[in-house]
């Protein structure tokens, strides 16, 4: 699916995969203030039981979008946008929260949650757990955030490889997360972002099969970047597909 917003373009896809069955990721792309221009992108990779993992990630990722929007005609400066996503994520873990005290089925039910705000020359990005955000300039697709993992505490210490890390079989274990209990912990940071570039924000079930290199690769020719996110969902079903797979990219236009 395209969505425009006035010097932004966005794709966004998200699949079950081959073996799951159902899909517990969640996305959302929004554009906020067309004259900035500002857009807020979210991925969510649900956890918690058969019904406790779909509605973690939708209910974080609405209730994400709705503070931000609701908020963000108020941010002047960088450090109000990382203060408001960061009361994002503090409304979207009370949430899950009310959500598991309200219907005990739920217990245990949480989530990742990677949101990037858009604003001019500027991302502002929020993180917990270990879907991913990278950003593909000319040849190179950096990955911005951390995954916070049992595995990427590993590769943030150098005891693994990248390839090792794709392959762990502790590559699920979060280490933080949303609504899991723990205190919230998210990573904030703010970086610039320049025509030319594009953001890709992506689940595991992708960035476990699918290298930074080949998403470079696949990002390689700008004309084809409406099609981006498809391509990509659809090598990590190639794959095998073993987990549900969401990606969402934007880039900027003129
Ligand atoms: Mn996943």
């Amino acid at each position: 699916m395209r969505l425009e917003g006035h010097g932004l373009r966005f794709c966004h896809h998200t699949d079950t995969g081959r073996v799951r069955p159902d899909n517990q990721d969640a996305c959302h792309v929004e554009v906020l203030d067309p004259s900035l221009p500002q857009a807020l992108l979210a991925v969510a990779d649900g956890m918690g039981g058969h019904a406790g993992g779909e509605i973690a990630s939708r209910l974080a990722v609405d209730t994400v979008g709705q503070a931000v929007r609701s908020q963000s005609g108020g941010w002047r400066t960088a450090t109000d946008r990382l203060n408001g996503l960061r009361q994002a994520g503090t409304a979207a873990r009370q949430a899950l929260l009310a959500a598991q005290a309200e219907n005990p089925a739920l217990t245990g039910m949480g989530t990742t949650l990677t949101a990037v705000l858009i604003c001019g020359d500027e991302v502002s990005i929020a993180h917990t757990g270990d879907s991913r955000c990278y950003r593909v300039r000319g040849q190179e697709a950096r990955r911005l955030t951390d995954d916070h993992s049992v595995v990427g505490e590993m590769l943030r210490q150098g005891t693994l490889s990248e390839a090792e890390a794709m392959v762990h079989p502790q590559r699920h274990l979060l280490i933080s997360a949303l609504g899991a209990g723990d205190p919230l912990s998210m990573d904030l940071q703010t970086l610039d972002w320049q025509s030319g570039d594009l953001l890709l924000l992506c689940t595991d079930g992708l960035s476990n099969l699918i290298s930074a290199a080949e998403i470079a690769a696949a990002a390689a020719d700008p004309a084809q970047w409406d099609t981006l996110a498809l391509r990509l969902v659809s090598l990590a079903n190639e794959r095998g597909g073993p987990d549900n797979i969401t990606a969402v990219a934007a880039w900027r236009v003129g």
